[in-house]
C-alpha cells in the first residue's frame, strides 16, 4: 500500500496543493485524481500560505489580494467558475505528472485509501455493490468506503473530457 512519503515518481517531485475556502469542488476533483490537496474552510489566509510554504504546495486561490499581499512562492490565481475548468487551469499551470490510478485518496478528508476485501466491507456497501469485482477502498481517517459504480464512472468520464491528454492512452 502506498504511503504519503513513498508515492509518486522519485525523479519528479510530487505535486501537492492547498486550496482556499472558495474551491471545495476543485479540491475534490484533485483528490479524485490522487493529488494530495489540503482543504479546510476554517483555515485563514496566513495559515494557507504557511501550509503552502511548509510542504511546498501550490496555493490555489480565487483571492487576488491574498496573492498580492502575501506573495506565496507557488500560487495559481483561479479565474474560472466551473470546477472542471478550474482543474484545467491548475493542470496547465502546474504541469503535474498524470496519476497512475484514480480514486486512491479520500474525497472528503484527503487521506490515502486502503484496499479492503469486499467481504469485510460488505456491511457498508449497498446491495448492488456487493458483487462487483473491483477493489473496495476504505478511508482509515474518516471511515468512509469507496467502491466503483455509476458515480465513479461518471466522474471518470468528466475527468477524461477535461484532461483528454491523460486518458487517451488508457481508455
Ligand atoms: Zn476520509
Amino acid at each position: 500500500m502506498a504511503s504519503d512519503s513513498a508515492e509518486g515518481n522519485p525523479l519528479r517531485p510530487v505535486t501537492r496543493f492547498v486550496a482556499d475556502a472558495m474551491l471545495a469542488r476543485l479540491a475534490r476533483w484533485l483528490r479524485a485524481l490522487g493529488f494530495d490537496t489540503l482543504f479546510d474552510p476554517a483555515i485563514d489566509d496566513p495559515q494557507l500560505v504557511q501550509l503552502a510554504e511548509r510542504d511546498q504546495r501550490w496555493l490555489l486561490t480565487r483571492d487576488r489580494a491574498l496573492v498580492a499581499q502575501r506573495r506565496p512562492s507557488r500560487s495559481v490565481l483561479i479565474a474560472a467558475d466551473a470546477p472542471l475548468e478550474q482543474l484545467r487551469e491548475v493542470v496547465e499551470r502546474c504541469q503535474p505528472a498524470s496519476p497512475a490510478a484514480l480514486f486512491t485518496r479520500c474525497l472528503v478528508c484527503n487521506c490515502l485509501l486502503q484496499e479492503v476485501s469486499r467481504a469485510s466491507a460488505a456491511p457498508w456497501l449497498p446491495e448492488r455493490a456487493r458483487t462487483l469485482p473491483d477493489p473496495v477502498r476504505y478511508c482509515p481517517r474518516c471511515q468512509r468506503h469507496y467502491w466503483p459504480g455509476t458515480h465513479t464512472w461518471r466522474m471518470r468520464e468528466r475527468l477524461a473530457r477535461t484532461l483528454p491528454e491523460w486518458f487517451s492512452e488508457r481508455s
